[in-house]
């Protein structure tokens, strides 16, 4: 009676904080508390020997020798009563001060009696229970105590007691907490005993059935039990029960039944012939079929999501339909025998499926990774090392530094310009200024280079323009032509007569018309010097063939465009339509439609059922098309030249559609595991036909978008490896049009050389100093340009010529990632700002010299790689010790950077531009020295240390000047797995102290008033202007020599800045709405206040309580506080027993 006053449930459950649950009861109290035969002077011991023991302690020790009964039920009460108020922290608590141990003691001592007290074996098994619940060594502690075998006697004794037994099952499920413990109690038969107390579908005992299978999935953690399951048949067994109760329950009664048979499945599942057992009798079909039900019967839909991603554990995994997972494109390397490019990392596992008994507990190994990660090490942060080459090499850059040589005659002479070069220069392979000679690490300047020789044994020879052509481009002209006779024309063939090096009259002509019909639209976009630009590039399959877009160009739509919304259970839909294709292999149609290796004309074939597919062109990334369903195809994409991965970038064309059709594509072969295509991102897609009708864009398309790991498996690698399907739907708007599909706005290195034609003929020499140069050859023997910006000196005087010698430099590079288009808009934004007639840009230009090198990886580029360069590596993990050879433009720019080190002219920035594919918005990446220390938590005072705050200025301004930027998404730190990139390195080696890396999302913005919107090239040209208008705001502090230059700073003022209101702090994305990774253990399993309150029910129930289960399972918690006490220990309650 006390002890319910005291400690009755109208105690408000928070004022027993856990720092005051130490004090509650308090051993005085306790002297009210246990009546009879516990003397307060016992009770009292235990403090005295140890000053601190709690009240709980003293509880707790007391159980441990089970006194008489009537006490020990009434510190089981105490203790129950305690734990059920209030929050877990409370029970973990306990478990701190050895509450674990003591009730396993009281178990085994109560068992230990013959015959076990029922009456005070049942509340120590329900504690046992639900304590050990939140105890993750409690089987551990079972085993210590000998408890584990002691239990499965106990429920074998009980097995005919439906409240016993469930007693048992609980206790017996918890302890397989620990997979040692699953195996002790399989090895002893418990397998078998549990599994024949699950009965087919009946009203009896449902709360015992419930914890029989939960029991059993337990057990299945083990995975020597669950080969000794499927040796036994259990797998077979356990699908007959759920259709059996399947079939029994569509009114929802037994869906927790159903939920737990799915469990044990799951954990079955884990194992390789749990999932091959599964398959073979007939699992994925049975989960099919009763998933179709649930989807369409109330209240069953909560079974759809494990059934579904259980059929995707199961589905039996198969290799992508290629010959070798090696790249299409094979590049000799110099100094390297061929064959000797990488395979996947940690994939030359023969295929060993670890199924041994582990128990796992790395929840948190990727946060210490990350901390690993940080470098703490004092001196590799703040010593700078040696150059990685003599001084004396450094000599070879002069050159690239004309504006300190420059004379300005035109100065003198006014209206002089520089000669202008056209089209013929590039058509003629000339460019300006070669720095660099043969054997400087731009080799095989005029020999025969590896990609020459491919060329000519391997290209398919250049279309013939067609005479007399009525192509499509001169049907475009014709908007009155009928329907009909455009759909004839509208042939992807016909667009590929647009070859390189074509330059007969035909072409030019239509070309002209063309122009003069369309042309104009696209500033600094001309198709005739694109052509000629393009027929210099050199790519390693020898494309002769232009993409229509890149030729013709592009005009950003009209408005930034919505993210995409996506639709409820999309990737179910997904998934379950691919299940299909296991279950009714006959209605797949498996036509290979394209394949970048064959040279077999199938891409031209005219076969009306497919759509026809192409790649081969700058860029362009397919490897294979496989038509699965009339309106469904499988992509595969190339993986990297000289590597078997990095599948992400893709760019083709397609064309032969019907209009008004919703085609499903599937790229099958991705690597990561998320992706912002499930969160509203969309691939970009252009029309030709809409291009001719003068809308030349390429805009947001796709529906129905979801990416999900799949059953395909890279080839030689672990079991647990997938790929992932990125799958969109387009409906085409035109019969037989031609469209493009890409991963992201395209942007090909002869874009870039036709853009920077067309910028250099557009400045104005007496106010822009633009030199276009070449810092070294590619691999390919491509140009690396590199491109200097500034003011002329207003006149020749020394004091002019002073100032401009005097300007700090800002080094922007971009696009050493080939997949990251967006980074090459973001520089084209730039160069475009910096060459304009704005003011800033004109204050820029007196402040700084730029130094842009606007393509760190023009091979990746060109031949549609996603990551790396064609020596099959990532070019922005070489900048520590860059190859010469191998990683030309690395070592040449870094050799550049030292070069301006070495003249005293260390560059103010640095800023390399990337792309983000899993964040939103746009953010900086810098290096702080302290910020790192600060955030690994390292021991250094940091308070000593000093840093130049200045790091942080252009991200602060950017935030207030550019809408998609966000400057909560900056970090600063240095981790050791980035010491070898362009922003560490510079930081580090050359001393430059704002050193970033510029992400730029490719989806779209979650804050400012872009917020919700995809980013267009418009979009991400503002970036570009805004990162270089935010330098203004550095130079105030480095305006050191002449004032007057400041004339147009007030142009930066408030009004400009203060546009949006400060972001929320949203850094990652959210879980997925579905889950990708369908590895991860079921989160259905157990829930805490699930066992709890069927621990709870079951205290109360009587036998015929069970005939109307349905009542109890899922209510009872209600009410908990008012009755809990009556309900819990009736018989303290209850007048008799007072
Ligand atoms: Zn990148």
């Amino acid at each position: 009676m006390v002890v319910c006053l005291l400690l009755s449930a109208s105690t408000p459950p928070d004022f027993v904080s856990p720092s005051l649950f130490p004090l509650l009861p308090s051993p005085l109290s306790l002297s009210l508390l246990i009546p009879h035969s516990l003397s307060v002077e016992r009770i009292r011991q235990p403090s005295m020997a140890a000053p601190s023991t709690s009240g709980l302690e003293v509880l707790l020790s007391t159980l441990k020798d089970v006194g008489d009964i009537e006490s020990t039920l009434n510190i089981l009460n105490v203790l129950d009563e305690l734990l059920s108020a209030g929050s877990d922290r409370r029970i973990h608590y306990m478990i701190s001060k050895g509450g674990s141990e003591s009730l396993l003691m009281a178990l085994v001592n109560t068992v230990d009696t013959i015959p076990p007290n029922y009456t005070l074996l049942l509340p120590i098994l329900h504690l046992v229970a639900k304590v050990g619940h939140r105890d993750h060594r409690i089987g551990v502690k079972a085993e210590k105590a000998e408890a584990v075998l002691l239990m499965l006697g106990l429920l074998r004794q009980n097995l005919k007691d439906a409240k016993r037994a469930a007693a048992c099952l609980w206790v017996l499920q918890v302890f397989c907490t620990s997979v040692s413990t699953a195996m002790l109690l399989g090895k002893n038969r418990g397998l078998d005993i549990v599994f024949k107390l699950i009965p087919m579908h009946t009203t009896k005992h449902i709360r015992t059935v419930k914890a029989a299978i939960d029991a059993l999935a337990a057990l299945l953690r083990s995975k020597m039990n669950c080969r000794a399951a499927v040796s036994k048949g259990y797998i077979s067994g356990l699908l007959k029960l759920f259709a059996d109760w399947h079939s029994n329950g569509t009114d929802c009664k037994h869906l927790p039944i159903l939920r737990a048979l799915l469990n044990c499945l799951h954990q079955a599942a884990n194992t390789s012939i749990g999932r091959s057992s599964l398959v073979a009798e007939g699992g994925i079909a049975l989960l099919f079929q009763t998933t179709k039900t649930c989807m369409f019967t109330r209240g069953m839909e909560s079974l759809v999501e494990p059934a579904v991603q259980l059929m995707r554990k199961c589905y039996p995994k198969c290799p992508l339909p290629l010959t070798s997972a090696l790249s299409a494109h094979i590049f000799p390397l110099p100094g390297r025998p061929l064959g000797t490019w990488d395979f996947i990392p940690g994939a030359q596992g023969d295929g060993f499926e670890d199924d041994s008994d582990n128990d796992v507990e790395n929840e948190d190994a990727e946060n210490r990774d990350y901390e690993d990660d940080m470098e703490t090490d004092l001196e590799s942060l703040r010593q700078r090392p040696e150059p990685d080459r003599p001084l004396e090499q450094l000599g070879q850059y002069v050159c690239l530094c004309p504006e300190l040589h420059h004379d300005f005659q035109e100065l003198d002479s006014g209206s002089e310009t520089e000669e202008s070069s056209d089209e013929d220069s590039l058509l003629n392979g000339d460019r300006e200024d070669h720095c660099l000679m043969a054997g400087q690490g731009s080799p095989q300047a005029g020999q025969d280079s590896p990609q020459e020789h491919r060329a000519s044994t391997q290209n398919p020879p250049l279309c013939p323009p067609r005479n007399g052509h009525t192509t499509p481009i001169s049907r475009g002209e014709d908007h009155t032509a009928p329907e009909g006779e455009d759909k004839q024309n509208m042939k992807a063939k016909d667009l590929h007569s647009q070859c390189l090096g074509s330059h007969e009259d035909g072409h030019h002509s239509m070309v002209d018309r063309l122009l003069e019909k369309f042309g104009s639209c696209i500033p600094h976009h001309d198709p005739r010097l694109y052509a000629a630009a393009a027929a210099n590039t050199r790519s390693v399959a020898g494309y002769s063939i232009l993409a229509f877009p890149d030729f013709w160009g592009h005009l950003p739509p009209p408005g930034p465009e919505q993210m995409a919304v996506r639709r409820p259970n999309i990737q179910r839909r997904k998934v379950l339509e691919d299940i299909e294709r296991f279950l009714c292999p006959e209605d797949i149609i498996n036509k290979v439609v394209f394949d970048v290796e064959d040279p077999s004309p199938q891409c031209s074939s005219d076969h009306k059922l497919s759509l026809r597919f192409f790649s081969k062109f700058e860029c362009g990334n397919l490897r294979k098309a496989v038509q699965v369903r009339s309106y469904e195809y499988d992509l595969i994409l190339n993986a990297d030249a000289n590597t078997s991965q990095h599948h992400q970038w893709f760019y083709f064309e397609v064309s032969g559609m019907v209009a008004n059709v919703p085609y499903r594509f599937n790229i099958i072969n991705g690597e990561k595991i998320n992706s912002q295509f499930n969160y509203g991102m969309q691939p970009v897609l252009y029309s030709v036909r809409e291009a001719l009708e003068g809308r030349p864009c390429w805009v947001r398309a796709g529906t129905d978008i979801c990416y999900y790991r799949n059953h395909f498996q890279p080839s030689g690698s672990q079991r647990d490896s997938s790929f992932y399907t990125l799958t969109f739907t387009v409906t085409f708007q035109h019969d037989e049009d031609v469209c493009y599909l890409a991963y992201h706005y395209p942007y090909t290195y002869s874009a870039l050389q036709a853009h920077l034609q067309m910028l250099q003929r557009s400045v104005d020499p007496r106010k822009v100093f633009f030199k276009q140069q070449s810092l070294c050859n590619t691999l390919a023997g491509n140009s690396c340009p590199l491109i200097t910006i500034t003011a002329p000196p207003s006149s020749r005087s020394w004091k002019d010529l002073h100032q401009l010698r005097n300007r700090p430099c800002v080094v922007l590079t971009a696009r050493v990632h080939p997949g990251e288009s967006n980074a090459s808009w973001v520089m084209k934004g730039s160069l475009e700002f910096l060459c304009s007639s704005d003011p800033m840009a004109q204050s820029l230009r007196e402040a700084f010299i730029f130094k842009i090198i606007p393509v760190l990886n023009p091979d990746g580029v060109i031949n549609g790689t996603h990551r790396c360069s064609l020596s099959g590596e990532d070019l922005n993990r070489q900048w520590k010790k860059p190859d010469a050879a191998l990683s030309p433009t690395i070592y040449h720019t870094k050799g550049f950077l030292y070069y301006l080190n070495s003249i005293g002219r260390t560059p103010l920035v640095f800023c390399d531009y990337h792309g983000h594919s899993r964040k939103k918005n746009v953010f900086l990446y810098g290096c702080s020295m302290k910020e790192t220390l600060w955030q690994s938590g390292s021991s250094v005072d940091t308070a000593t240390l000093k840093e130049d705050p200045g790091y942080r200025t252009i991200p602060k301004t950017l935030d207030r000047i550019a809408p998609a930027f966000s400057f909560n998404s900056c970090n600063y730190l240095v981790e050791k797995s980035r010491a070898s990139t362009a922003r560490v390195v510079v930081w580090r080696e050359i001393g430059v102290l704002r050193s970033y890396t510029m992400e730029s999302t490719y989806n779209g913005c979650d804050q400012g008033i872009y917020q919700g919107m995809q980013m267009g090239t418009r979009e991400l040209e503002d970036m570009g202007a805004k990162f270089c208008q935010s330098l203004l705001t550095l130079r105030k502090s480095t305006m050191f020599y002449d004032s007057k230059v400041i004339s147009h700073m007030p142009l930066l003022d408030d009004s400009l800045l203060d546009h949006k209101s400060h972001n929320c702090f949203v850094d990652d994305e959210p879980p997925c709405v579905e889950d990708i990774e369908y590895q991860s253990p079921m989160t259905s399993n157990l829930p805490g206040s699930d066992i709890d309150s069927e621990v709870n029910a079951n205290m109360f129930s009587t036998e015929d309580e069970d005939k109307d289960e349905d009542k109890q399972m899922p209510h009872c918690r209600k009410n908990r506080h008012t009755d809990l006490k009556s309900r819990l220990y009736p018989h303290l309650c209850r007048p008799d027993s007072l």
